[in-house]
């Protein structure tokens, strides 16, 4: 039962969500009562067998009556749904790539406390990668796409602005290579925006590509995790070129994306403090490290962390209200239109459908894994040599994962990130708990806040 509705608190309203339609509905404490109660009766919690005296004590029902009900829902099969056609679905899945993650510079130009890219060399030398070796990974990408028509490219680094010539030849390049295989590229590029001037952003505005542009917020925070190569303050020159960019481009096209960290576990400040500057699409996310490390997440900041998702949704929805709304990334989703059943059992795709590339033409399952030992998985030119490991981040899905089939999250999450798994638990198939417990809260405040916002809109509308 509670694997397959979830019902919560969000937003000053109670919320059930029907885990495998996609359905929420808003309903009111008492149901909340009788549902806690359907579900103890359904696991025979014994505890809740001795004393399940609280639907007795709602006014109007009767629990003699609520008991024959269930009997019938459990009858018609409604708590015994089956998912075991969903891992016949996933078979048909193609192997074949869609997307790449191109590490234009294994160098950088800041040298961010938190960087998992060790300050952008990824365990290596500082290098820029040729224009050969991009357009072979150009090349790779389009004879591996098989039936995919659309395909993604994102410069990644390290900092690709600072290979920016290769990344204009490769645009170019990618783009004439596309159009001869009658296919599609979309480049995205993320920066750190400290070297984004006009004239590179007049190119990146001509050409189309999304830009995720990184800041952390609050000037204080931001410069302390993010100071420059020669240790000097950033905030101040990124937050302006970021303003150009996001004016240039009419408010479309682009994330500043944020990381938090326990130095800003009141991190909803950095996120007003962005939507003040007048940026409108926002990611802040949890850093990825363990517990460990000096600025890591940890257990105890769980609750804290809650707290402040619900002050972001509670301006999510004021923003709303007022009629000049923030896309806050990670309340992002679409009960309505959103991605189909293949996407939601088989997660991300990261060493199978999606590759990083490094600077010298290196594959691995994603930028994250790049330079972990044991995950080098070919070049782009010879291709895909670690077949072992290209099934084994292909078979890890919802089915695979450890708790991932009883989650209520599971088709929001997908069974979370690969990356995380394997840097927390050293398995890509033991999901991170305290990154589960994280999303579920986001995905809470993500559905309270759709039902709110189509309920204001409703009420506009009549
Ligand atoms: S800007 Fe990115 S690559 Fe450079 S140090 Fe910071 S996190 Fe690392
Ligand atoms: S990774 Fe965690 S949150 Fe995601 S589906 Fe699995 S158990 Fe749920």
């Amino acid at each position: 039962m509670r694997s397959l509705f979830h019902w919560f608190h969000a937003l000053s309203r109670h919320w059930l969500y029907d885990v495998l339609h996609g359905s929420l509905f808003e309903i009111d404490h008492d149901t909340i009562k009788v549902l806690d109660w359907i579900a103890d009766q359904e696991s025979g919690n014994p505890e809740s067998a001795a004393s399940p005296a609280c639907p007795d004590q709602i006014p109007g029902v009767d629990r003699t009556a609520l008991q024959a009900i269930w009997n019938d829902l459990r009858v018609l099969g409604l708590f015994s749904v089956q998912e075991a056609e969903l891992p016949r679905i996933k078979q048909n899945k193609p192997a074949n790539l869609k997307a790449l993650c191109l590490h234009i510079a294994h160098d950088c130009n800041l040298r961010c406390r938190y960087c998992f890219g060790e300050t952008g060399a990824f365990g290596g030398d500082r290098s820029l990668m040729s224009p050969e070796i991009a357009f072979a990974a150009i090349d790779f990408l389009l004879q591996e796409s098989g039936p995919y028509d659309h395909l993604e490219l994102d410069f990644f680094g390290g900092e690709p602005l600072l290979n920016f010539e290769t990344v204009k030849k490769t645009v170019a390049y990618g783009r004439q290579a596309a159009q001869a295989a009658q296919k599609n590229i979309h480049f995205t590029l993320t920066t750190n925006s400290y070297n984004l001037d006009d004239e590179k952003l007049a190119y990146l505005n001509a050409q189309g590509l999304l830009l995720v542009l990184s800041a952390d917020g609050r000037p204080a925070v931001h410069d302390y995790m993010r100071p420059g190569a020669g240790g000097q303050a950033t905030s101040e020159r990124i937050l302006k070129n970021i303003g150009n960019a996001v004016r240039s481009r009419n408010d479309s096209d682009y994330y500043v994306r944020g990381t938090f960290t326990r130095h800003n576990l009141d991190f909803a400040t950095d996120v007003k403090f962005l939507y003040d500057q007048g940026f409108r699409s926002i990611s802040v996310e949890p850093v990825i490290a363990g517990p460990e490390a000096p600025y890591g997440i940890r257990e105890q900041d769980l609750p804290g962390i809650y707290a402040e998702y619900d002050k972001l949704a509670d301006f999510c929805l004021e923003c709303a209200a007022a009629g000049d709304p923030l896309r806050y990334f990670h309340f992002a989703i679409d009960l309505e239109h959103g991605p189909c059943i293949l996407k939601l059992i088989s997660g991300c795709g990261a060493g199978y459908d999606y590759l990083a590339v490094t600077p010298t033409g290196d594959l691995y399952p994603c930028h994250q894994f790049v330079g972990r030992e044991g995950f080098r998985m070919g070049h782009v030119t010879t291709g895909i040599e670690r077949t072992d490991l290209r099934q084994a981040f292909g078979g890890a899905d919802l089915f695979a994962k450890e708790g991932c089939t009883q989650c209520w999250a599971r088709f929001l999450c997908s069974g979370g990130c690969h990356a995380n798994a394997h840097l927390i638990n050293g398995d890509i198939l033991q999901p991170d708990r305290m990154g589960c417990a994280l999303l579920k809260k986001r995905m809470e405040c993500a559905l309270g806040l759709q039902g709110a916002i189509k309920e204001l809109k409703q009420v506009s509308a009549s």
